[in-house]
């Protein structure tokens, strides 16, 4: 067989189609087969940075952009009063439709197989994959493995002074993979993260919150949506208060982040509500979403109030809340604190430099979230089909995508939390933009053969859109007395504007527009085109300075640091500084110039170094 995955998660679930797509034999061993696709926290997609990964996955042929948009009960966009890179789509899904769709999407692609098991160990021959040993003594033989594990392997669950082995709450860990893992010689940490108790929506009273309703102008994430779609629902918001906090606060000794119980780290920037109140504590309130988590269920998840506290302590400051003061716990809150393996040992086409063959992606790798999963595991995937065919592998830079910034930052930085996405991590963000995922990566997703005969068709049919609107826009001249007839009072020249003119005032939108062209070329744009064409237009200065910067980047991209390059013998490094690029051998200037400790003084003896080899070797 071609490819082995190892996990039905998001990583698993995006890897195992993007191989399936390119044609290879393809086998997903997943614990439980009804929990493929599962949503282990809350059953939302996008957000801040992570909407812009759900639209590279969607823009490299993946799934889960498809599958929130058919699933979809509200959407909101963010950000609207901010910069252009930084504005991002969220939506909030009804959990079980969103895992019984992808499952089956799972079942219905030919030449992907489901096994249900569990892989204790995995096989290597001569540093090289070969396949894994699952449970029931069953060796699976493979050209190439992924592995997606998740929150897994040797997964601990904390609830207060409580703890229980698991993967995530009603599941079972993975046990024996991760000494597998450490035999194999890789370095294996703990990490941890939580999520907050489930409420009964019938408990609630609505009338003391806020009204979050759906937004209908954002969405969907997919440039190819299926046609399904769902009723939209709205959310709620509420906040803590002194109350609240004081209940949190007499209970630490009974948390087991303050008492010492939990060992792994946890994410900084989504912290537990304890965290909150300790770290935060000349905070007197923080805000509670209270978000649908389905059509039918009775159940709500009430995001800001992650904890590990004990059962009862939960009740007792959820009912503080105003709206929550009668609300039911349907299901407590738990921290989970499982093995990771240091993401710098793979490299930027998510193989694992020790065992070739070997793709990591996911929460295994040290990263957080469902869209961090799935556009690692998408990654991994198509690289690990790319192997078995016999073809280069995929990568991305950090100027391409912000799955590119992830690898990078994984693959040179390593981790000492989870890993999440947020726009800050990305320097070239003005040029990664939600609205433009397509046109940067829909050419490698081609090339690649990552893309149907329809989408191949429907990008090109975007392109020219975009081309002869920009053009309409540009070629049309409209007088005072035009724009008048349509309404726009505008103080005009008397030899008139082009439309671009105007669409470049904040203003005036291409809705207002499109009736001063007569060649409907304006009036067919989608509306997600027509947001890029504005954008475009109205920042086309600053854009055009990022791909100034987009190129100089490139450059030092290119100069390539020889795999065998021999840092001991370079003058002006420093102890630290050679360990640590002997260790990780960056391959370029640029992947040098990020790793920690790397000054300017250090990139200068590289460049001297390699450009003296240069001349050596062509001597
Ligand atoms: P998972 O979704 O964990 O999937 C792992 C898969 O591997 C499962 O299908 C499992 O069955 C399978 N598997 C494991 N071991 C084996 C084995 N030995 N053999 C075969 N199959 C195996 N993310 C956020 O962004 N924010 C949060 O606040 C947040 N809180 C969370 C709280 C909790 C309690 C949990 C559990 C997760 C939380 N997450 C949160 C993380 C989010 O759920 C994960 O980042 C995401 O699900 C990771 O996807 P994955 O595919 O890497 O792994």
């Amino acid at each position: 067989m071609d490819v082995l995955v190892i996990g039905g998660g998001h990583a698993g679930v995006e890897a195992a189609l993007a191989a399936a797509r390119l044609g290879v034999e393809v086998v997903l061993v997943t614990l439980r087969r009804d929990a493929i696709g599962r949503m282990s926290c809350n059953p939302a997609i996008g957000g801040i940075g992570k909407g812009h990964l759900v639209r590279e996955v969607d823009a490299l042929g993946g799934e889960m952009a498809r599958n929130a948009d058919a699933t979809a009960l509200q959407f909101r966009r963010l950000n609207t009063r901010k910069g252009p890179a930084v504005r991002a789509t969220r939506a909030q899904c009804d959990r079980k439709r969103y895992e019984a769709r992808l499952q089956r999407v799972v079942g219905s692609l030919p030449g992907l197989r489901v096994i249900e098991g569990e892989v204790r160990a995995l096989l290597a021959r001569h540093g090289e994959v070969a396949g894994a040993r699952l449970a029931d003594g069953t060796d699976v033989e493979a050209r190439c493995v992924v592995l997606t594990t998740g929150t897994f392997l040797d997964g601990l669950l904390h609830f207060g002074d409580d703890t229980r082995p698991g993967g995530r709450l009603g599941e079972p860990p993975s046990r024996g993979l991760s000494a597998s893992l450490r035999a194999l010689g890789f370095p294996v940490g703990r990490l941890k993260t939580g999520t907050p108790p489930r409420l009964l929506a019938s408990s609630l009273d609505y009338d003391e919150m806020t009204l979050q309703p759906d937004d209908p102008s954002a969405g969907p994430f997919s440039l190819w949506p299926s046609g399904e779609s769902l009723p939209r629902r709205p959310c709620h918001i509420t906040h803590t208060n002194e109350d609240t906090h004081a209940v949190i606060r007499a209970n630490l000794h009974r948390a087991p982040l303050f008492t010492g119980r939990i060992q792994g780290r946890g994410p900084r920037y989504c912290p537990s509500i304890e965290d909150k109140v300790v770290r935060f504590a000349h905070h007197d309130r923080h805000r509670v979403f209270i978000e649908p988590e389905g059509l039918d269920s009775d159940e709500v998840y009430p995001n800001g109030l992650s904890t590990s506290l004990p059962q009862d302590v939960q009740v007792a400051y959820v009912r503080t809340i105003p709206g929550l003061r009668r609300a039911e716990v349907t299901r407590p809150g738990y921290a989970v604190e499982y093995d990771f393996v240091d993401p710098r040992e793979v490299g930027p086409d998510l193989q694992a430099r020790r065992v070739r063959g070997l793709y990591l992606a996911g929460q295994v790798l040290g990263t957080t979230g469902y869209e961090e999963a799935a556009a690692l595991g998408l990654l991994a995937g198509a690289n690990a089909a790319l192997r078995a065919r016999g073809e280069p592998p995929v990568t991305l830079t950090r100027a391409d995508a912000y799955l590119g910034v992830m690898v990078d930052d994984l693959v040179t930085r390593g981790v000492t939390e989870p890993y999440r996405m947020f726009t800050s991590r990305a320097e070239f963000r003005l040029h990664l933009r939600e609205d433009n995922a397509h046109e940067r990566l829909g050419p490698v997703a081609e090339r690649v053969g990552l893309l149907g005969e329809a989408e191949r068709a429907s990008l090109e049919a975007r392109r020219q859109r975009i081309e002869r609107a920009t053009e309409a826009l540009a070629r049309i001249r409209v007088s005072p007395a035009q724009a008048a007839a349509v309404g726009l009072a505008l103080a005009l020249p008397r030899e008139g504007r082009t439309l671009l003119d105007l669409l470049r005032r904040p203003e005036i939108g291409l809705e207002a527009l499109a009736p001063l062209d007569p060649t409907g070329a304006v009036q067919a744009l989608a509306p997600g085109e027509r947001e890029a064409l504005t954008l475009r237009v109205r920042f086309e200065g600053y854009l055009e300075h990022a791909r100034r910067e987009v190129e100089r980047f490139h450059k030092a991209e290119a100069v390539a640091l020889p795999e065998d390059l021999d840092y001991d013998r370079i003058a002006g490094l420093s102890l630290e500084v050679r360990e640590r690029l002997s260790s990780l051998r960056p391959a370029t200037l640029g992947a040098a110039s990020r790793l920690e400790g790397v000054t300017p003084a250090a990139l200068a003896a590289l460049i001297l170094a390699v450009s003296d080899r240069g001349r050596s070797d062509a001597a």
